[in-house]
């Protein structure tokens, strides 16, 4: 299995490349040049099996051979022992028709944890192989980050800076990130929003000496396999309620455009997805494209679904790609306008992509009511993005069975879900002393050069 890049100009890489890599050095994201279609008898073995199962042969057709089979199955295993779940993905109902699949049992209580657990393993194995070192950079909304650090925390041959925005995420999230006591983790509190710490984590790969220097890598959904790992909740969930003989919908919380992305290529390997809904909070820039065309950036209005405050939306370049009939080019020269706030889809390509995704949006007041309503009526406590999922969900109900995404656990924003409920959501007993521990975090400049030389100096290149 090869990888090309979304700007057509980058070399050509295998998956483990792939991986170590993260931005394609055209500024591009990686995609698989082929998408594997699942036959009918390995669609067969999928129902009823263990997560760990589903996971390896969903995923095994990417790796082309950069894994044994036995070593895959290992770190498959060891990437999701610690969840605090056995079924790993549960799924509850909420309505007739309606289920939500929680994807927030792992050790930082949101879905990043599916991928960065897996990705912290398929690393580790990877390094071990070279003896190499690298030093991964990371932006965060409020959940990547500390999945990252949990995933490479106290590993010796793995430094790991998350940029954050400071004063943007809730105080779980930010103590999530703060707290680890392990000298290989930073957690670097930016001025700006979340767009201007993806900006930098990009400026960063792209500046190559400095990237080469210091053996740069990514684990944001910039990242493949980080997509990768989260095709594979589509397929357990999907097979549980009855695919591939029969359809079934998935509602996504989305931000950066990660988590729906996978949905799009489970669709692609032959899950039949009948409607793939996006659902956004205030920061509405995915649903406005999709519904006129235009692709324009207003700025971050922060909310109480922080996750989710994104306009520039990553993982939206490989959607364009395959819209815009793969052509590099074309995608490389909206790239470019998009720095200038914005562009206008093709006719033809948003036709494409309204082919495949519907949308809708929520905001805070209708954000509060869903949380209210459903501990009211099923004793759900959603999360604040899981109920941006839920009330979009709603909207597009009927026909095949609807999954919408459960991406947090409500303790993570025990604020938004008390206003609503006048329930304080506990902390799980595996971090319920996240309060109690010492907090450590540098204030950083939205400036290039002065996050480098931070960079360069921690790990003493
Ligand atoms: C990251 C995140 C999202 C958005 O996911 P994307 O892959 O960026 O679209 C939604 N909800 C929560 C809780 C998240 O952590």
């Amino acid at each position: 299995m090869q990888y090309i890049s979304t700007r057509g100009a980058a070399p050509v890489l295998g998956f483990g490349e792939a991986m170590m890599t993260g931005l394609a050095r055209d500024g591009g994201l990686y995609v698989p040049e082929t998408v594997p279609v699942l036959s009918k008898a390995e669609f067969a073995a999928l129902a009823g099996a263990p997560y760990e199962e589903v996971a390896f042969k969903v995923m095994r057709p990417y790796l082309g051979g950069f894994f044994t089979d036995d070593e895959f199955r290992g770190l498959i295993a060891k990437a999701y022992q610690g969840f605090h779940h056995a079924a790993r993905a549960p799924m509850v109902q909420l309505g007739a028709n309606h289920f939500l699949l929680e994807l927030f049992h792992g050790p930082t209580l949101a879905f990043k944890d599916f991928a960065m657990q897996l990705i912290g393993q398929m690393m580790q194995a990877a390094l071990a192989k070279t003896g190499e070192r690298i030093t991964i950079v990371g932006a965060t909304s409020g959940d990547t980050g500390s999945a990252a650090m949990e995933a490479f925390r106290g590993l010796a041959n793995v430094d790991v800076f998350i940029l954050f925005p400071h004063g943007r995420v809730s105080d779980v999230q930010r103590r999530q990130m703060t707290t680890p006591s392990e000298a290989n983790v930073h957690a670097l509190a930016m001025d700006g929003d979340f767009d201007d710490c993806q900006a930098q984590v990009k400026a960063m790969f792209n500046d190559f000496a400095f990237r080469d220097g210091v053996r740069l890598a990514g684990v944001n959904s910039i990242n493949w396999a980080r997509v990768l790992a989260q095709v594979v909740y589509y397929f357990y969930a999907g097979t549980a309620l009855g695919a591939p003989h029969r359809e079934v919908s998935f509602t996504v919380p989305t931000g950066n455009f990660g988590d729906i992305f996978a949905g799009y290529i489970a669709k692609r390997m032959g899950l039949p997805i009948d409607k793939l809904v996006i659902a956004t909070n205030q920061n509405d820039i995915l649903d406005r494209a999709l519904r006129s065309g235009d692709y324009r950036t207003n700025g971050v209005r922060p909310s109480i679904s922080p996750s989710m405050d994104i306009q520039v939306s990553s993982n939206f370049e490989r959607a364009l790609f395959d819209a815009y009939g793969r052509d590099g080019a074309a995608v490389a020269q909206l790239m470019g306008e998009l720095k200038a706030g914005g562009f206008r889809i093709s006719q033809g390509a948003i036709e494409s992509l309204r082919s495949t995704f519907a949308s809708g949006r929520c905001d805070e007041d209708e954000t509060l009511a869903v949380i209210a309503r459903h501990w009211k009526t099923t004793g759900e406590l959603l999360c604040p993005h899981s109920a941006v999922g839920v009330k979009v969900a709603e909207e597009h109900l009927g026909g095949a069975p609807m999954i919408t995404l459960a991406t947090a656990h409500p303790a993570k924003f025990p604020d938004a879900v008390q206003r609503a409920t006048g329930i304080r959501p506990g902390l799980p007993p595996h971090i319920a002393d996240l309060f109690d521990k010492p907090e450590r975090m540098s204030r950083v400049p939205n400036e290039l050069a002065a996050l480098q030389s931070l960079v360069r100096e921690r790990t003493r290149h």
